[in-house]
């Protein structure tokens, strides 16, 4: 195995159990060493510390075991069986929810790796060439973990693996087929395409967020802005809303929406799509038209240098809904920005509540689900924010 050597006191933060290792951290290295290469760490003394994935680039070295002993030969296939059984106790698996964040990268001591499940297809995504390297092990790994009874493997990294890295990664399935791309979640279904749409095809994150929603539906007028496969608007019919109007940019998003009410509320006309950019529809929409809106945008910063700009955006969008949103109504909006801090985005949304006239008070502050656990040492694994705005 190739060896990889650190600068005098640049083992802190491994003793702290941080799984990145920086290039600047980085004395030397061995030659011949290769972008996915397993390799082991030694600190300035000479003491083997870590072993994980090589990477050309800011993060060199993804940690996947500590300390001086050798890896075991098992261990991606051990780490995935714990994170079957952590979603098992939570719950997340039974008839009415068969889809759920199996591994959530490092937050299940994996990093660069993601798998999301719906019903017996696995998702995997690669965001490291170590884990595209490890891909078929992977599959095996997924489809013999007992009784999860899962049974086709889809391999999709064509956008997360770094482009520079020349992988030429190819989205295929690694194990089994397609099986007609439905799951079940908390007894709604979703059409989900993970072959032409975003991330894995569903965004697992706002399930939780989704419940809460519901709650606050009934007899509501709600406007779903970028609504992707309509998750918010498909909880939102089952609580009762009066109206629910889903909005996004795609005409593939809300075809998926509009499929995902149908297959749920079939002859149920309590639902309209428009095909249209979030800023502009809000523009059109009448003060007091929306009792519930729901701000779910794209990552605005999507990365640090991008902050600026991103607290602009979440700014003049909670700004407009600030300005339309009914009297007594309320907002759920989100960030999915990691680079933005749960601090950054309250005050960019206090900004827009000032800017707007509208005196706001905080229901619930929301995050990401169990399924997206964050590892206490890499705080860096939090990244979806939401406020719940009771506007006045
Ligand atoms: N709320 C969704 C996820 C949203 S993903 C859910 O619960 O699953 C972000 C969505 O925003 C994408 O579908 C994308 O097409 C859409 N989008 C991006 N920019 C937009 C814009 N300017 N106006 C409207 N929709 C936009």
């Amino acid at each position: 195995m190739k060896k990889v050597f650190l600068k005098p006191n640049k083992q802190e933060s491994i003793q702290r159990n941080h799984p990145w290792i920086f290039s600047g951290a980085i004395a030397k290295a061995d030659e011949g060493i290769e972008e996915g290469d397993l390799v082991e760490v030694f600190d300035a003394s000479g003491q083997k510390i870590a072993t994980g994935h090589y990477q050309i680039g800011s993060i060199a070295v993804r940690i996947l075991d500590f300390g001086a002993k050798p890896m075991a030969e098992n261990l991606l296939y051990e780490r995935i069986c714990n994170a079957f059984n952590l979603r098992e106790n939570l719950n997340l698996i039974r008839e009415d929810n068969n889809c759920y964040r199996l591994v959530h990268g490092e937050g299940d001591f994996l990093p660069g790796l993601v798998v999301d499940i719906y019903g017996d297809t696995a998702v995997i995504q690669a965001h490291s060439a170590g884990m595209h390297f490890e891909r078929y092990k992977i599959a095996e790994a997924l489809v013999n973990i007992p009784h999860a009874g899962i049974r086709n493997v889809y391999y999709k990294s064509d956008t997360t693996l770094p482009y520079k890295a020349n992988l030429d990664p190819r989205n295929d399935y690694l194990i089994g087929n397609f099986n007609g791309g439905e799951a079940v979640e908390n007894g709604l279904v979703f059409n989900i395409d993970w072959l032409k749409g975003q991330k894995t095809g569903f965004f697992i994150d706002q399930r939780e967020n989704r419940m809460l929603l519901e709650k606050y539906a009934k007899q509501k007028n709600v406007l779903n802005m970028f609504c992707y496969t309509g998750g918010f608007s498909v909880y939102a019919m089952r609580g009762g809303a009066l109206r629910v109007d889903s909005v996004d940019s795609s005409a593939k998003a809300t075809a998926i929406t509009e499929a995902n009410i149908k297959i749920n509320f079939p002859g149920d006309d309590r639902h309209s799509t428009f095909t249209e950019d979030a800023f502009k529809f809000l523009d059109n929409v009448l003060l007091g038209q929306y009792d519930l809106i729901i701000l779910d945008p794209p990552a605005f910063a999507k990365h640090r240098g991008t902050i600026k700009n991103g607290l602009i955006g979440y700014r003049k969008l909670n700004y407009k809904a600030f300005q339309k949103i009914k009297k007594g109504g309320t907002i759920f909006s989100f960030s999915c920005s990691q680079a933005i801090t749960k601090d950054m985005f309250r005050m960019a949304v206090f900004t827009a509540a000032i800017q707007a006239g509208r005196k706001v008070r905080i229901l619930h502050q929301l995050t990401q689900p169990a399924d997206h656990p964050v590892d206490i040492a890499h705080p860096e694994g939090e990244y979806l924010k939401g406020l719940v705005l009771y506007v006045e």
